[in-house]
């Protein structure tokens, strides 16, 4: 099962990869790595990480022409790229922000940083990734205790519905469609029928609805799901 902030790091210095991974891996993250634009597009589009580690200066596809093409694509688009950029290349790294990139940090940085920098990018789009408590209409969720409450009541949640709930909180109002929740909570390598999402939803739904407190969950006919309490 997928766990933690997944990040791609599109680095073709062998030292500076070295350096990331290591450091990365400490924290928790889960990594994996590309040598050139080529293969950094290749395994954002099928790996659909949680950030991009996107080095300026890469062979065969440049990091800024990475960018446009993964904030052009709409499975990619809301996917932060953190960039790496020399100083000599400041300058145009500013514009690089203009064409989609997140943030950008200096070369020679400071991984705690760095680390502070992805920690923030994070916050704003995988919250529950880096421990933030989400709340949604009486129900909290805390991702480093594990613990959900609905109107200050515990209740109890498999790993499984932990993960599919904490999805639906960190956008309520988004509607996913199966695959998308296939993605987020069993991890993109496994082959798992469309079907058993739906058989997790409604536990789900069954362990939130325990005082006829009013469904979260609307059911997105031809698509999926959203956390939606009538437009909330
Ligand atoms: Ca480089």
């Amino acid at each position: 099962m997928a766990d933690g902030p997944h990040i791609l790091i599109v680095e073709d210095e062998a030292a500076q990869l070295e350096l990331l991974t290591y450091n990365l891996e400490q924290e928790g993250f889960q990594l994996s790595q590309a040598e050139n634009g080529e293969l950094g597009l290749q395994l954002a589009i099928e790996g659909k990480p949680d950030l991009i580690i996107l080095d300026w200066m890469l062979p065969i596809v440049s990091g800024i022409e990475v960018c446009r093409q993964l904030k052009r694509k709409k499975s990619t688009r809301q996917i932060p790229i953190l960039m790496l950029t020399a100083r000599t290349e400041e300058s145009d790294c500013v514009r690089g922000l203009e064409t989609g990139a997140d943030d950008y940090v200096v070369k020679p940085y400071s991984v705690s940083e760095l680390i502070a920098r992805i920690r923030a990018l994070l916050r704003r789009t995988r919250p529950a990734s880096v421990g933030e408590i989400l709340s949604y209409d009486g129900i909290s969720l805390d991702p480093e205790k594990h613990k959900v409450k609905r109107n200050g009541k515990t209740i109890r949640l498999g790993p499984t519905e932990f993960k599919l709930l904490s999805t639906f909180m960190e956008k309520p109002g988004r509607v996913w469609n199966r695959e998308q929740l296939l993605d987020r909570v069993w991890g993109i390598d496994v082959d798992i029928d469309f079907r058993t999402v739906d058989v997790h939803v409604g536990r789900l739904r069954k362990l939130l609805d325990q005082d006829g407190e009013p469904d979260p969950i609307r059911t997105v006919r031809g698509t999926g799901y959203s956390l939606d309490i009538d437009g909330k």
